[in-house]
């Protein structure tokens, strides 16, 4: 697992001035994605401040193995890499950023970001979403079950979908309101229409790096060499479709319209100081299983990281008020690891690829003020949200602007930030 080195320095700073006491992408954070500057084709670039850093450009001031892999449109060449190269690519570009001496040899190839149009950082080959919010599986549960909400396969597997792998786009990309077959409690049969039950779900992306071969699960010790880093994730979900069509095989068109990401990849070396224990499972609760379970991963395999999300009306954003905060929460209410799902992914032999993308589920606190989703929020609909317009919610309306952020803090290090995950809602067609 990274260490943490000289790059997580909270004296370090960098000449870009913007930089240093930016929320999301300060010198120690140096995140990965895929940009376009204005007028010109996408190019891979690093994430400084309110600027962008064309990667190509310092191509030759890299680090041999990565040097040559920073021409393309898509991450997946440095995603595969073992993470010793991301390591001394990233070392080397907290060096160049931070002296001075770089300022006149760097500064043509750094773009303003409010300028350029961000890209999925991957071809992503494949998209699974978990459900290891332990809360969100037991409110949701709750609505259904209510003697029984967690099914009892939930404490030792850690539950999955395979995704849409199509659908899945970046920050600032609207999303249309998907119709589809709805069927209230109350109705003999369906009608097909725009989804009346639109909801957001907050959660955590992994980037895969390193793949598999078919056939060769990913030992639960070995699994964190096969995360290159993380991105929030939107799930949007139309509860309505959802309920008429999840059984018997679970998720589909409820889930697949639409996935929105933020576009920077936070790196695994990047959140090395914002590590800590997964939580102690409650007693009673089964031990994970041999194959999911390492010392190392129980101690080391959660994040200090805070997730929000906030909300903007239409009207919010015509009359300017600010977005409105429907929710804040650690992201360590997550039943199983990273490491553990990326090896419960792989244990059936199932080949992992570079740049494919796996959700974590929703994630909420066991708090009212930190639920992940407006299902949990509005309990199923019944206790609206009032907005500062005076305007209220149970799910989402067309217009709707719904905000992901995540910030990891530690005493003693810079915070970081996973920059913004958004997208407003578009009517159905
Ligand atoms: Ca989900």
């Amino acid at each position: 697992m990274s260490a943490i080195d000289e790059t997580h320095d909270p004296a370090r700073t960098s000449w870009i001035e913007s930089a240093n006491g930016h929320p999301d992408f300060p010198i120690q954070n140096l995140p990965l994605g895929i940009f376009s500057p204005p007028g010109h084709h996408a190019r891979p670039g690093v994430a400084i401040g309110d600027r962008i850093l064309e990667l190509s450009g310092v191509g030759a001031l890299l680090p041999e193995a990565v040097g040559h892999l920073l021409t393309g449109t898509t991450l997946n060449p440095l995603l595969a890499l073992p993470s010793a190269d991301r390591l001394a690519m990233r070392r080397r570009l907290s060096q160049l950023l931070s002296d001075p001496a770089n300022r006149d040899a760097l500064t043509p190839l750094l773009h303003r970001a409010a300028e350029c149009v961000v890209h999925l950082p991957a071809a992503i080959g494949d998209y699974t979403d978990f459900y290891v919010g332990i809360h969100h599986a037991m409110n949701v549960g709750k609505q259904f079950r209510p003697d029984n909400p967690l099914l009892p396969n939930y404490k030792y597997v850690p539950i999955g979908y395979h995704g849409r792998a199509s659908s899945v786009r970046p920050t600032g990309v609207p999303v249309v309101r998907p119709n589809g077959q709805r069927k209230g409690p109350d109705e003999d049969a369906p009608s097909f229409g725009p989804s009346r039950r639109l909801d957001y779900e907050l959660e955590l992306g992994i980037w895969v790096g390193k793949g598999n071969e078919l056939g060769r699960p990913i030992p639960i010790r070995e699994a964190p060499q096969h995360i290159a880093g993380y991105c929030l994730l939107n799930d949007w979900s139309a509860r309505d479709i959802q309920a008429w069509e999840y059984q018997p095989l679970g998720p589909f068109l409820a889930k697949n319209f639409h996935s929105t990401i933020s576009p920077w990849v936070v790196t695994a070396e990047a959140l090395a100081p914002f590590r800590l224990p997964q939580p102690p499972r409650p007693e009673g609760d089964p031990q994970p299983l041999a194959y999911l379970l390492d010392t190392h991963d129980q101690q080391h395999g959660a994040f200090a990281l805070e997730l929000e999300v906030r909300i903007a009306s239409e009207q919010m954003r015509r009359e300017d008020t600010a977005p409105f905060v429907l929710s804040r929460g650690p992201a360590t209410n997550m039943y199983w690891t990273m490491a553990q799902i990326v090896t419960h992914h792989a244990s059936n032999g199932c080949n992992l690829q570079p740049g494919d993308l796996i959700g974590t589920g929703t994630i909420s606190a066991a708090e009212a003020g930190g639920f992940g989703s407006l299902l949990e929020i509005s309990q199923g609909g019944k206790a609206p949200v009032t907005l500062p317009t005076g305007e209220t919610r149970t799910f989402l309306a067309d217009g709707d602007e719904v905000i992901l952020r995540a910030t990891a803090r530690a005493d003693g290090y810079v915070p970081i930030g996973f920059g913004a995950c958004s997208a407003v809602i578009l009517p159905a067609p």
